[in-house]
């Protein structure tokens, strides 16, 4: 799989870095260009997966940047960076055709969730598609294929096998899926409960009517999903 890769075009130094390092912890690849001309050539020269960008820079304005890459057909999602006051930029930010827009200061939590989004809403591209036996996950299209059948899955559930795909081949706890899957720092045991029942529903939607079991629980431990199994 190949990383996804991140070009923030941001003069405010200490904001670039602290932007550039969040993205780093979720192993994005990351390419920081300070000034508008820099960032303007880096994003028509190189392939990027999304350009966070900010609208008052030196040189070229994110405005113009994003004018301009539109015009030449670079259609990689922006999200653009405003003023507090920057309203009229973001209304031209989005009819110039930004993606989304955040507005400084932004905790980096939920710059890191708009950048997912993005990135789900993003062009299909082998980073986010995933595999194991003839099950198939599209993460753009946000859709689960077994076989020739397609998976009624709800968000929970989609999530849930996107993970255990993720984790292919290896065991996978009840633990880590509160902590990445529902984002419950501290494991409840009411959650036990929840995740078992959530796996239950998946299981039987993906291995019902298919030969080969995909979904299997390790017991007293957690679960895992092998290939190969009847
Ligand atoms: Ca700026």
């Amino acid at each position: 799989m190949r990383r996804v890769r991140v070009l923030i075009v941001e003069d405010e130094r200490k904001l670039a870095q602290a932007v550039a390092s969040a993205l780093k912890g979720e192993h994005y690849d990351v390419v920081v260009a300070s000034t508008g001309e820099d960032g303007f050539f880096r994003a028509n020269a190189e392939a990027f997966d999304l350009v966070l960008l900010d609208v008052m820079l030196p040189g070229r304005s994110g405005l113009e940047i994003l004018r301009t890459l539109r015009q030449r057909h670079i259609d990689t999602p922006v999200l653009i960076l405003t003023a507090r006051d920057g309203v009229e930029d973001r209304v031209l930010g989005l009819d110039l055709g930004a993606d989304d827009y955040l507005v400084k200061p932004f905790a980096l939590p939920e710059l890191l969730a708009r950048v997912r989004a993005l990135l789900r809403r993003g062009r299909p591209s082998e980073a986010f598609r995933l595999k194991a036996a003839d099950l198939e996950m599209d993460l753009v299209a946000r859709r689960a294929i077994r076989g020739d059948r397609l998976l009624e899955l709800t968000a929970r559930e989609f999530e849930l096998l996107e993970y255990l795909l993720r984790h292919q081949g290896h065991l996978v706890s009840r633990e880590m899926l509160a902590r990445e899957v529902w984002k419950e720092p501290r494991r409840a045991t009411p959650l036990d409960n929840v995740i078992d029942v959530q796996m239950a529903r998946l299981r039987k939607k993906v291995d019902s009517d298919a030969t080969d079991r995909l979904i299997h629980t390790v017991r007293g431990v957690g679960f895992v999903l092998r290939e190969g199994e009847p």
